[in-house]
């Protein structure tokens, strides 16, 4: 069946952060957009999901700016529309029977505390955080100069003000090159457990660049929204809808039109065809060129990189709604922090997100709302069904709760909701491979750099989103679409009658 109407602007498939960056962009400059999106709402993994009151985030708990989300929130007029709140971090764990707390409020700080703790690492302590206080600062200076938005115009020029202004970055990105989270802190430290605890606290192998970014993030650049995550998804497509744009919600892309190498639109999963002038993927890439393009219009240089890269790791989570005890609310105290990453008796890290925290709305009054999570592969799920599918998200959901309960004693007794997502879950719900969680594996070597502008020959073609820039994330995705919201605008302003029906 093909679509009465005449040939769209734009369609977008996936409707997660980058699908409604891009549509909210070409909507606004007055283009006819048409988002498709296979969930009932709206978000992909910034979307929540609601439990007898409680509102749980489907992926991110927070999110890091980078210089990016809020600049890309003020250029739309939305920043005024979604309220937020610092996420603050805590790093617990017992070391001869002694129980820390340790607050991430600066370098200077968490080297001196942690310095009371491992001695005998006192002076590579302070080496590394003044690297993390040297670069962090020139990571701000690069996110407060609006250099990811020049595309590399002026670059030259940014470039050397943001060295003028900090002359000792050159200097920490010389450290960062050429190495992992794992060879820097090796080359540091010597006592095994401070290494295990510094490289757990990202994605388990990262560039030391992605590390000084962490940091940067931990101490001064995480929010959450009151309300939760899907508030950001909601004011994106409701700006979306005032400018005309259209968002499908339930509406599943099947495959990528093309005409004699270029994209014409779109056929959905119910067989209708709707033919546009530019298609742009915001959904997961495999199944992007594997399934909706198909491997005869594809490179086979493309078709290798794709077998050869890895996906970013998945989690497995547990949400859990609690109930309004004095108990629970005493335990709970332990979170100065809304996030903790919590070293367990066997030495294994799990994270732990007291959601409720400073954001009452998203639960019933008095209660509170608890994530649970741990990285986890998508292999050993598998070839899971049925039963036995179950059967071990229960097991490691209950593993879960028994660690979080050396936090949070007394946990298991008020669970009042609960519910699990396993790497299949978050595979299902939004498409992305293996449940990746963000896009390509963060360890350099087994991320295959792919280039769509590049590795694919097909016109009228753009992905966004973050598979396609590494390391993925919230504001990777965004400024990905961002990119591509501005050249198909050039193109559009260039020869805007073209595309009159
Ligand atoms: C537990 C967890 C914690 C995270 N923590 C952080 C964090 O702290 N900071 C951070 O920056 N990032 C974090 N991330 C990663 C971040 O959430 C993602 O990188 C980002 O949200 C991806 O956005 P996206 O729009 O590129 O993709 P997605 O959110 O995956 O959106 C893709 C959308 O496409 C839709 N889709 C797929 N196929 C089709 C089709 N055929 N037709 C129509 N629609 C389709 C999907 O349903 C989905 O809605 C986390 C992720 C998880 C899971």
């Amino acid at each position: 069946m093909t679509e009465k109407h005449a040939e769209k602007n734009v369609v977008i498939i996936g409707g997660g952060i980058a699908g409604l960056t891009a549509a909210a962009y070409l909507s606004r400059a007055g283009m006819d957009v048409h988002l498709f999106e296979r969930h009932t709402q709206p978000g992909g993994y910034i979307s929540s999901f609601s439990r007898r009151g409680f509102t749980f985030p489907a992926g991110p708990t927070s999110f890091g700016s980078n210089g990016i989300v809020f600049p890309i929130l003020e250029e739309l007029g939305l920043r005024e529309k979604c309220r937020f709140i610092p996420a603050s971090r805590q790093l617990n764990w017992n070391r001869h029977d002694n129980c820390h707390d340790l607050l991430l409020h600066s370098p200077a700080q968490v080297c001196d505390e942690l310095s009371a703790i491992f001695p005998h690492e006192r002076r590579s302590l302070r080496r590394y955080f003044r690297w993390v206080e040297t670069g962090g600062r020139g990571f701000r200076g690069l996110f407060e100069s609006g250099l990811m938005f020049s595309g590399g115009k002026g670059a030259l020029g940014q470039g050397l003000r943001l060295w003028l202004h900090n002359p000792l970055f050159p200097w920490a990105m010389a450290v960062a090159r050429g190495r992992t989270n794992r060879s820097l802190h090796a080359r540091y430290f010597r006592d095994p457990e401070l290494i295990r605890m510094l490289d757990g606290l990202g994605y388990p192998v990262m560039t030391a660049a992605t590390t000084l970014g962490m940091w940067v993030s931990y101490f001064q650049d995480y929010h959450r929204p009151l309300g939760g995550m899907q508030t950001i998804a909601d004011v994106f497509a409701q700006s979306v809808r005032e400018h005309g744009g259209h968002i499908h919600l339930g509406q599943g892309v099947r495959r990528i039109l093309i005409d004699h190498g270029t994209a014409a639109g779109v056929r959905l999963t119910d067989e209708t065809e709707i033919r546009a002038r530019w298609v742009v993927s915001a959904a997961d890439m495999r199944s992007t060129f594997l399934d909706m393009i198909g491997r005869e219009h594809l490179l086979p240089s493309l078709i290798t990189k794709l077998e050869r890269g890895r996906p970013s790791e998945s989690i497995f989570a547990v949400y859990l709604g609690l109930d309004d005890s004095a108990e629970m609310a005493a335990s709970l105290g332990r979170f100065q922090a809304d996030h903790i990453f919590f070293r367990c008796a066997d030495g294994e890290y799990l994270q732990a997100v007291l959601l409720s925290k400073d954001n009452p709305s998203i639960v019933p009054p008095g209660r509170h709302a608890l994530w649970l999570g741990r990285f986890a592969s998508c292999e050993p799920w598998h070839d899971l069904e049925g039963a036995a599918y179950r059967q071990r998200k229960e097991d490691e959901a209950q593993d879960l709760i028994r660690r979080g309960e050396e936090l949070v004693p007394g946990l298991s007794r008020h669970i009042e909701v609960m519910e699990t997502a396993s790497p299949l879950t978050f595979e299902r719900y939004t498409g992305n491979w293996r449940g990746a969680s963000a896009g390509w594996n963060w360890d350099p070597a087994d991320n295959p750099q792919i280039k769509p502008a590049t590795d694919v020959e097909l016109k009228n073609f753009y992905c966004a989103g973050h598979w396609t820039y590494s390391p993925g994330g919230v504001p990777s995705a965004m400024i990905t679409a961002w990119y591509i919201a501005q050249e198909i605008l050039h193109h559009w302003h260039m020869n805007p009658a073209s595309i009159s029906p």
